[in-house]
């Protein structure tokens, strides 16, 4: 029998980072008081929980360990807890320290992101970001996967159909999203939804060191996320992005550390 990753995943892999943002993106421009690194994390939730899958022990103290993140059960269960997480640890450690890091990108504005933490938002609009971007991802694969909910549902959607869907939708999705990317970054829209003017890029100190380490960081998550290969591709990858992400974070705390240092150390005495 085939090893199977997990019941929804068979396909092309990088859906989870571009495709499924192709929703989420327009929501945020058509209405910016939607919070919109909210709704990126929970379009991305529902797969980290493949991460999950197969591992041991599959319930500590009777509390289970595994999550489809495909459920109307799961987006309680994992995708808000989880999406919720990811929200505060990028827009309030992640980004604020490393975007500033990345290359600009030209009209994209890549370091734009490093103001997403000044806007404010209610709890509720956060809650609700989040289970937008996870419902809307669960929805999109109910059509996309061979297995999804609508195949067999729907008139005509059956799991051939469904498995041409998956390619197309990949492509055509991903191509949106990188042109809504292209849009915001355009319009300098993260600037004007957190109230900031907009400036030219910037070249933080010790840029090449923090990069150089970002880049070993990001190699020694996919070697360690390597060792997963018996429990499925797809599984790996998502290990590799949970890593990343853990790495960042532990990155940029190191970051605002030696910035503090160093003021201190600059700091007139007396
Ligand atoms: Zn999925």
């Amino acid at each position: 029998m085939p090893r199977r990753a997990s019941l929804w995943h068979h396909g092309p892999v990088p859906v989870t980072f571009l495709a499924h943002q192709a929703p989420v993106l327009p929501l945020k421009r058509r209405w910016p008081g939607l919070d919109g690194v909210a709704l990126v994390a929970g379009s991305m939730v529902p797969d980290l929980a493949v991460t999950t899958l197969r591992t041991t022990p599959r319930y500590l103290f009777g509390w289970p360990m595994w999550w489809e993140g495909h459920t109307v059960g799961d987006l309680l269960r994992w995708c808000l807890p989880v999406g919720l997480l990811l929200t505060v640890l990028l827009r309030r450690l992640v980004l604020p320290t490393l975007a500033p890091y990345l290359p600009d990108c030209g009209t994209f504005h890549l370091q734009d992101l490093r103001h997403v933490g000044r806007a404010r938002y209610r709890w509720w609009v956060i809650a609700g970001s989040v289970l937008i971007g996870s419902i809307s991802h669960i929805v999109i694969d109910g059509f996309t996967h061979p297995n999804g909910w609508a195949v067999g549902v729907i008139p005509g959607l059956g799991r051939g159909v469904a498995s041409v869907l998956q390619v197309v939708a990949s492509v055509a999705l991903s191509a949106f999203a990188v042109w809504q990317l292209w849009l915001i970054g355009r319009d300098r829209s993260i600037c004007v939804w957190n109230d900031v003017e907009p400036t030219p890029s910037v070249r933080p100190a010790g840029e090449l060191s923090v990069r150089v380490v970002a880049v070993l960081l990001t190699l020694a998550a996919a070697a360690w996320a390597a060792t997963q290969t018996e429990r499925g591709r797809t599984i790996v990858v998502m290990t590799w992005f949970v890593l990343s992400v853990a790495a960042a974070a532990v990155l940029a705390l190191a970051v605002r550390l030696v910035a503090r240092s160093q003021r201190r150390v600059v700091a007139p005495v007396g």
